[in-house]
């Protein structure tokens, strides 16, 4: 895509907001505007929900924050029976016993977060997006320009279409082409590590518990699924290892996978079994210096992709959604003209501390436990099991991977926009 400046001169409709990207950030921004009254685009290079090997076989741990704003957009009853609750994690280091419990018992509510397929979530999504009158949906697509003028943004086709907007949101993920046209730079690093995701049955019941472990290569985590319609237990295996190894890893028979898997799961959950297709994920850190410029805002992926150590990428991106759609209409309610910077610097103050933070945090515990040294492993240890003795620090840290800490936007509160 060509950057540009210059007065469009289009005769194109112009909508309110033209979202680029629709992955689940770009969706539910895009649903919660048009139910609030907007005209939206929403614009993707891919055609929706790729069948086959192509398609996204992970699952999102869904923080009780996101499924609120999915409940408040009235996705959450769709997403539920097959939505498996987490209501314990147990984190350990190496190979011994846990060393953290945290208890959903503590913190009075259902759950600590659900587990739901990327596949159901962005169906569902795609369904809400469609069924409403106000969204036109352009996909597959190829954009070649992004011409920003004083009062609108325009996007061109490269099959010589137009559109136009009062605000372009960039929900184009980590390799977001709306941040480089706006030439919106970024602090970046590769992890030199990947990620296997892959589904498990197994012999003993998960009772609800997700189970993360600090191994030397990278985090190991076990994630319930909903059992299998014969009653078999299920989990879902997230495994970061350096990338060289899960080069290896990949070509592994499932039977040899299998045997490593069994070698780290332990006996918690008796002898485990793959039950599907395995695949891998590069990981990296990307963070956008700024979100907001004139009549364009990134959210999501686009703003920040983050090592998925803990699971809280896409409810960052999800809590991006709720704080940019409720600027936007409150904006709009005010008779202000919400593809100003200024009416945008709103949302950028308000995300970019908490996924800077997020961030920053996943980085150092992802550093921190691939360090093998015997002092720095009894530290951990002893930090771990101080955190697990001490009430107020781990109710703390369970809000806080709840979303429910710190400045919420509206729908993350449960409230309407
Ligand atoms: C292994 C792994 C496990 C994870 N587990 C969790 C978890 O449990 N919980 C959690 O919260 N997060 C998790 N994450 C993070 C999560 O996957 C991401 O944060 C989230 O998917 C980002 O969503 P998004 O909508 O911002 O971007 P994306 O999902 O990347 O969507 C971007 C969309 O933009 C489109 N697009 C891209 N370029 C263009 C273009 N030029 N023009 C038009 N369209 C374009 C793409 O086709 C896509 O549809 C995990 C990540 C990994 C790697």
């Amino acid at each position: 895509m060509q950057p540009g400046r210059a007065e469009t001169g289009s005769s194109a409709p112009v909508s309110d907001v033209a979202i680029i990207g629709a992955g689940s950030a770009g969706l539910i921004l895009g649903v919660a505007l048009a139910r609030a009254g907007l005209a939206v685009s929403i614009l993707d290079r891919r055609a929706p929900v790729p069948p086959g090997p192509d398609a996204d076989r992970r699952v999102f741990a869904l923080s009780a924050g996101s499924c609120r704003v999915l409940d408040g957009l009235g996705l959450w009853p769709a997403l539920a029976p097959d939505a498996q609750p987490i209501t314990d994690i147990v984190v350990g280091d190496r190979a011994g016993p846990p060393l953290v419990h945290f208890d959903h018992a503590e913190m009075e509510v259902g759950a600590l977060a659900h587990i739901v397929a990327a596949d159901a979530l962005q169906r569902a999504l795609l369904a809400a997006a469609k069924a409403e009158a106000s969204i036109r949906f352009v996909a597959p697509v190829q954009i070649s320009r992004l011409d920003i003028a004083s009062d609108r943004a325009g996007l061109v086709l490269a099959d010589g279409g137009m559109v136009a907007a009062r605000l372009v949101v960039g929900a184009d993920g980590r390799n977001s082409l709306v941040r480089r046209a706006a030439r919106i730079n970024v602090t970046e690093w590769t992890y030199d590590q990947s990620a296997i995701v892959v589904e498990i049955t197994h012999a003993r019941p998960h009772h609800g518990t997700a189970e993360e472990k600090f191994l030397s290569g990278g985090p190991f985590a076990v994630l319930p699924l909903r059992d299998a319609v014969d009653g078999t237990p299920c989990s879902f295996i997230v495994w970061t290892e350096p990338s060289a190894r899960i080069t290896d890893l990949m070509k592994l028979s499932d039977a040899d996978l299998e045997e490593e898997l069994n070698h780290r799961l332990g006996d918690r959950l008796g002898r485990a079994r793959i039950n599907g297709p395995r695949q891998c994920f590069p990981l990296a850190l990307t963070l956008a210096e700024n979100y907001v410029a004139h009549r364009l805002a990134l959210i999501g992926d686009a703003a920040h992709a983050i090592h998925p150590i803990a699971g809280q990428g896409l409810n960052l991106g999800i809590r991006d959604a709720a704080a940019l759609a409720e600027v936007i209409v409150d904006a709009r309610r005010l008779g202000l003209d919400f593809g100003m910077k200024t009416a945008l610097l709103d949302y950028e103050r308000w995300r970019r501390f908490d996924n800077t933070c997020l961030a920053a945090a996943t980085d150092l515990l992802n550093r921190v436990f691939a360090i093998d040294n015997p002092v720095l492993n009894v530290a951990r240890e002893a930090g771990m099991a101080l955190l697990d003795r001490v009430g107020p620090a781990r109710r703390l840290f369970m809000s806080e991977a709840m979303g429910l800490h710190g400045d919420l936007p509206r729908l993350v509160r449960g409230e309407p926009l």
